[in-house]
Formats: C-alpha cells, sequence, structure tokens
C-alpha cells in the first residue's frame, strides 16, 4: 500500500504531464452541464437527422452529417467560400483545449450549427460550430486498464447521428446512444465480451434506422465482426462474422453461418481459432445506396504469420477482404480479398470511397480503396469484380495483380519462407486509417501514404501470448538486397531512408499518381478537398496546410505545435464558411515510432476552426522538454538484461516507444524497483491505462525490464550528453 501510495504521489507531480493524460479520462462527464443547458429537454428536433437528409448529405452544403461527409465517404464539399484565390485570409476562428495529449482521430460532425465530436477515451463533446462555445461534454467511464488492449493509442475516430441521438463506440467495447440536445446517455449496450482483448477505435455509421459498428484487437486475439444495432433501442439486429469460429462450436447463429460454412471455412487450417483468427473491422464500413449494400472492410489476421495461423495453407476467408453485406439481415453479398493468405498485416480495412468514374467510355459505380498493401484498387460495386490495380506507392511483394483472378502475383520469398526479406510496405501499411478524399472536379484521388519497410523473419520460437501482441513474426535486420546493401549498419541506415511520407494525388481512372508530396517523416494527415480547388491536410510536426488540389501548391499552412492526424471538416454556419480539424499526434506511430525531433513533451490536442479573416490565437504554447534520463547506478547481470530485452520488446516498446506515451527511457520509476513492480504488476495506474501485467510477467521478469531500461536511459543520456 506505501509503494503504491508513493507511486501516486510522484505521479501527481512532473511526472503527470509526461504520462499523456494520465488519469484525466475521468474529468467531467454529462452530469456537470452548464445550468443553461441542462434545462434543455431531449429534443428529438436538435440532430433531426433521418434517411432522407443521410441520402442527401452530399448536396447539404451547410453540414457534414456522416464520417466521411455522405454515403460516398468522398471527403469532398463543394463548399468554396474559401477557395485557391483566397486561402492567404484564411485564419484562426475559435480553438478549444482538450483534456490530454494523447491521440485525436476523429472528424467531427456538423448539424444544423452544432458540431459533434469524439475525442480520446471516447468522450464526447457538443460545440457551437461557429464560436467553439461548448454545449456539453459526455465521459463514458471506460475500464482505463483497456488501454492495454489499445494496439494504437485510446483514440476514437468519430461519432454518427440518427433521429435526435448522437452515438460512439468506447475503447472499452461499448456502442453508447447519447440525447443530441444535452449529452444525456439514452441506452447502451456492451458489443463486445469485454474480458477479450476487444476495443472500438472505429465511428459507428448510421444506415436505415440501424447502428453499425466494428471493433479492432486482431493482433492481441480476437475473432472479428461487425454488427447492426436498432437505433432507437440498442437491440442487436445482426451480427457478422468474418472469420470461422472453433468448428466443434457449430455455427454462430448469425447472419454470417452460410457463408463462412460455404466459402470460409474451406480456407483456413490448423487450429486458428485459438486466437480468434483476426478479421476486425476496425475502421470503414460505407452504405451503398446504388445497389442497397454495405461494404465492410475487413483487417489482417491473428497471428500475422499465415504458417502459425493456417498450417501456411489457404486463402483465410475473408481476412483482408471487402465484403458486401444486406444492410438488413447482414447476408452475404460478395467479396473481394486483396492478400489471400494475408502474412504482413495487410488489412483492408482502409477508408472505402464510391464514385462514379468514367472508365473505358463507360460510367461505372466503382469503389476506390488503398488499402495497406500498397495497390491502389477500383472495384466494380455491383459484383465485386476487379476492374483495376497498380501501386501508389513502392512495393516489392507482389509481380501485380492479375485482373482476371484478382489475385496477386507474389515475388519470391515475400513470404519470409525461405528467411529474412525486407517487404514494403511493412505492416504499418502505405496507407493507414488516416482518411483520403476524392475531389470530382480534379478527378484525384488525395491519399496519405507512407513507405516503412519492415524485415520479416519466421519466429521459432513463437508463442502464443494472448492479449498481447502476437505476430508470430521476428523483426530483424534488413538482409543484402537489391535495396540494401553492404553492412548491417549500412544496411540499417538505407532502410531508414527508405522511411517516407507522401501526399499522393492519385488519377483512379489512369491508375497513376498526377503529383506527389513527398514528406520526411511517414505519418501524415486525413485529407479534405472542396470546391474551392483546395486540400486540406495536417503534419506530424504541426502544420495544417492547404494545397491547391489541381497541382498541389502548398497555398496556406498554419502551426498548431500538435501534430495533426484526423481528417479535416468542412461547413458552413451563416452563410459563412468554417474548416474543422482535431490537433494531437497518437495511432501507432505516435505509439511506438520514436521520432527524434519529438524532444518535447506533446501538449493537450486542440479542436480548431478556421474560417476567412479568423483572427483568434491557439492557447499559448510553452515546450516542456522531455525529462533527462536519469538512469540509477545499480548493476544488472547479463542475464536480466537478456531477458529484460526479449521482454521489453515483447510487451513494452508497442506503447512506449513514441512521442505519445511516457517514456520508458526517461522514466523516474526505473531507479525504484518497488515503484516499477507496484505498476507493472500490482496495476497502480490501471486507470491511467497502464494495465496490471501479473498475466504476462513474473515479478523477476518485470525487475529484469527495468533492468534494461537503465540501459537505455544510459545510452540515452550518453547520447543527449546529460548526466552520465
Ligand atoms: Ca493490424
Amino acid at each position: 500500500m506505501g509503494r503504491i501510495r508513493t507511486v501516486f504521489f510522484i505521479l501527481s507531480g512532473a511526472v503527470l504531464a509526461a504520462c499523456g493524460g494520465g488519469s484525466e479520462h475521468t474529468a467531467p462527464g454529462a452530469t456537470e452541464l452548464p445550468a443553461a443547458e441542462t434545462a434543455k429537454t431531449d429534443s428529438p428536433a436538435v440532430a433531426a437527422v433521418d434517411a432522407a437528409r443521410l441520402s442527401n448529405a452530399a448536396a447539404d452544403l451547410d453540414n457534414w452529417l456522416s464520417y466521411g461527409r455522405s454515403y460516398a465517404e468522398q471527403r469532398y464539399s463543394p463548399l468554396d467560400q474559401i477557395n485557391d484565390e483566397n486561402i492567404d485570409e484564411l485564419g484562426l476562428a475559435w480553438a478549444v483545449e482538450l483534456d490530454t495529449n494523447r491521440g485525436q482521430e476523429a472528424t467531427p460532425l456538423i448539424i444544423d450549427g452544432v458540431m459533434y465530436v469524439s475525442t480520446a477515451w471516447s468522450k464526447v463533446m457538443a460545440l457551437n460550430a461557429a464560436s467553439g462555445e461548448v454545449l456539453w461534454r459526455f465521459d463514458p467511464e471506460n475500464i482505463g486498464a483497456k488501454a492495454a488492449h489499445a494496439c494504437c493509442d485510446v483514440v476514437n475516430r468519430g461519432v454518427a447521428v440518427w433521429n435526435g441521438k448522437i452515438y460512439v463506440g468506447t475503447i472499452d467495447g461499448r456502442l453508447i446512444a447519447l440525447a443530441a440536445a444535452t449529452g444525456r446517455k439514452v441506452w447502451e449496450t456492451i458489443t463486445v465480451d469485454q474480458e477479450k482483448p476487444y476495443t472500438i477505435t472505429m465511428a459507428p455509421r448510421a444506415v436505415k434506422g440501424k447502428i453499425i459498428i466494428g471493433n479492432s484487437g486482431a493482433e492481441l486475439g480476437v475473432r472479428g465482426y461487425v454488427s447492426a444495432y436498432d437505433a432507437e433501442t440498442g437491440d442487436l439486429v445482426w451480427r457478422f462474422y468474418t472469420v470461422p469460429g472453433d468448428p466443434a462450436d457449430g455455427p454462430d447463429d448469425a447472419a454470417s453461418d452460410e457463408a463462412l460454412a460455404e466459402l470460409a471455412l474451406p480456407t483456413w487450417h490448423g487450429e486458428w481459432w485459438t486466437l480468434g483468427g483476426g478479421g476486425t473491422v476496425w475502421d470503414s464500413v460505407v452504405y451503398d445506396e446504388a445497389f442497397d449494400q454495405l461494404l465492410v472492410g475487413v483487417g489482417n489476421g491473428a497471428p500475422w504469420n499465415h504458417r502459425y495461423r493456417s498450417e501456411g495453407k489457404g486463402d483465410n476467408l475473408f481476412l483482408s477482404s471487402i465484403l458486401a453485406l444486406n444492410p438488413d439481415t447482414g447476408a452475404y453479398k460478395w467479396h473481394y480479398q486483396a492478400s489471400p493468405g494475408d502474412t504482413w498485416d495487410y488489412t483492408n480495412t482502409q477508408q472505402i470511397t464510391l464514385a462514379d468514374l468514367e472508365i473505358d467510355g463507360e460510367m461505372r459505380k466503382v469503389l476506390m480503396q488503398a488499402p495497406k498493401n500498397g495497390f491502389f484498387y477500383v472495384i466494380d460495386r455491383e459484383n465485386g469484380k476487379l476492374i483495376s490495380a497498380e501501386p501508389y506507392v513502392y512495393q516489392n511483394w507482389a509481380e501485380r495483380i492479375d485482373l482476371e483472378t484478382g489475385r496477386p502475383v507474389e515475388t519470391p520469398n515475400a513470404r519470409y519462407t525461405d528467411g529474412p526479406q525486407m517487404v514494403l510496405p511493412g505492416g504499418i501499411g502505405g496507407h493507414a486509417w488516416q482518411p483520403m478524399s476524392y475531389n470530382p472536379d480534379t478527378g484525384l484521388v488525395y491519399i496519405p501514404a507512407m513507405t516503412v519497410p519492415l524485415v520479416y523473419e519466421h519466429n521459432e520460437n513463437y508463442e502464443v501470448h494472448y492479449g498481447r501482441w502476437n505476430t508470430g513474426v521476428t523483426f530483424t535486420d534488413p538482409p543484402e538486397t537489391p535495396e540494401l546493401r553492404g553492412d548491417v549498419d549500412a544496411r540499417r541506415a538505407q532502410m531508414r531512408a527508405l522511411q517516407k511520407g507522401y501526399l499522393i494525388a492519385w488519377d483512379p481512372v489512369a491508375q497513376e499518381p498526377r503529383w506527389t508530396v513527398e514528406r520526411e517523416w511517414p505519418w501524415n494527415g486525413g485529407t479534405l478537398t472542396t470546391g474551392g480547388n483546395l486540400i486540406f491536410q495536417g503534419t506530424p510536426h504541426g502544420a495544417f496546410e492547404a494545397r491547391a488540389a489541381d497541382n498541389g501548391k502548398l497555398l496556406w499552412s498554419f502551426q498548431s505545435h500538435r501534430g495533426i492526424m484526423a481528417g479535416p471538416a468542412t461547413y458552413r454556419v451563416e452563410g459563412e464558411q468554417y474548416v474543422a480539424v482535431m490537433g494531437g499526434y497518437g495511432g501507432s506511430m505516435g505509439m511506438a515510432t520514436p521520432d527524434e525531433r519529438n524532444r518535447y513533451t506533446p501538449p493537450n490536442g486542440l479542436l480548431m476552426a478556421f474560417k476567412l479573416d479568423g483572427d483568434a490565437t491557439l492557447p499559448t504554447y510553452e515546450p516542456v522538454p522531455r525529462p533527462d534520463p536519469a538512469p540509477s547506478d545499480e548493476t544488472f547481470s547479463d542475464a536480466q538484461l537478456q531477458t529484460g530485452q526479449d521482454k521489453y520488446f515483447t510487451y513494452c516498446a508497442i506503447c512506449h516507444n513514441g512521442p505519445t506515451n511516457p517514456d520508458l527511457d526517461r522514466t523516474p520509476y526505473m531507479q525504484d524497483a518497488g515503484a516499477w513492480e507496484a505498476i507493472v504488476i500490482d496495476g497502480a495506474l490501471e486507470d491511467s491505462g497502464m494495465a496490471s501485467f501479473r498475466d504476462y510477467l513474473s515479478t523477476d521478469e518485470s525487475e529484469a525490464i527495468r533492468a534494461y531500461v537503465n540501459t537505455l536511459a544510459r545510452d540515452l543520456a550518453e547520447r543527449e550528453g546529460g548526466a552520465q
């Protein structure tokens, strides 16, 4: 007890700022409304959004009614009051500081002058969209320790609206309906087995009186599915599992039963169900009105390595696929699988965008997707047939996609069955969740893309770590390849140099780039495009930029001092156009990729809105340097350090290697064996999202990690010319 108190005492001091929001997720909820707001009733006249309004969303210039603006998810607004001629007059209209520096990924909804937005820890707020005045806040009071099940920070990508209610999925797996007028909870339902490592970060979608929601957690050991709930009552209407369960358990009595038995089951081998199989639906769901079908993007397998998941055999349907389902019943219509037998973490959960494109003189109703595997796909929505697929970033795992079969022709050793292989894209993908946009005026798709190679090696010693990262892959040094030559240091440097980010303006008909902006750092923000010949995009180093949509010329830039990853939105209030975006670095790169330029603790996130002649100012930014590394002078045994290194990379690095969460090589706890054990084993910081690792680590192993972290801190101190 005394030990735990010590931890909290330290936490309440300087360390709190470095803890990425720490226990702040239990901050004020919807119960603490301003008096004027509590008097309001849950009037359905507020946010009265029905099927007709959602159907007309693309032409509704004032509003942004669903995650990707309209069902087609083009993230294009015809608004042109702000345009390439007057963009230099764009200024900050208002900014609201958020309660944490954890990642912010949401695209706000704007409905009749009110903005509804989710923030880290699946909180929701409503604001006056013209002034930024906060109307209400809602805190779902998540199970804090579920943060350890979130692969890529406690982010949330947005809310949905239907008939006076706002819907949010929570990091601990619930779907919650709120009265749009007051933020009062109308209903909530648990959509996952909370004992399992499921989380939710995606924006729900409202379709025909139902709320569609999936979940995340493939790496940690879950079975993916997508569910539809009655928007009024929260009752489950249907569920579609994306991968088969244990055949011994029989059918699930779900919408997926027939498709799994007939199509999917024959493509699986071994005992995949022990780790759930993966296939989570964690981001993209699109309602395709033209064919009355729901298009669902399905994620990677669990574990990544096909040899462990399915004895190296079979396509493993419906992993890495797009599924078309009947929105009323969940019944299967068709599927397209981009990466059969995925073994690289090649998800197809990336944004799905619908458009009418003229291809070979014929108008086609297509879907477009730039999934992780590096190919840009144009698919006929009527039947799921592939029209074209070309690489939008450099990739080396496939010679091409065969248009007859729709299947990739893989390159030799792409599956690392014959020794380690550097593969591009690596598991982070050529494109992640950051939304792309399509501008029908330019005919271009604006993709926040990246190249991040990864060296995959079959892990001979893989053991299942249920609830932690399961890849079955050893991430190793780059072998000699045509791209990488010389000694290991030279090859590492060459591999690092391959890491780049790109804003790509892609012509989906010609299947080639029209122009590209190269960025030094891979992770870059979601895009918005407008009728004013503009694209808006954030960068991880704080800039919010506008470019000409036709030629990519940089026209305007605003420094926010926060990495901006989220998709921007635009809307109009009383005839005035605004552009809004969330600032707050996070996601997998914010968690797990050290960026030497981030020498300062990230400040709390911001919700910002811009308009012509806006003259608001940001809250003062005072950079807070990260704490100096302060290793203890204890000596540790080689065996301890070896164990510590292994366990550090198995359990710690995935969340503690980037700028968002506390740097373990700077934490003062490394000096204090008691405090360390209280946190790592006893779960003293569980409410802040640092779960107990008692189920995974012995106290000796925890102590070995502390030993290794001290050596990391000594190295860091040396590099920074510090105390050592
Ligand atoms: Ca994944």
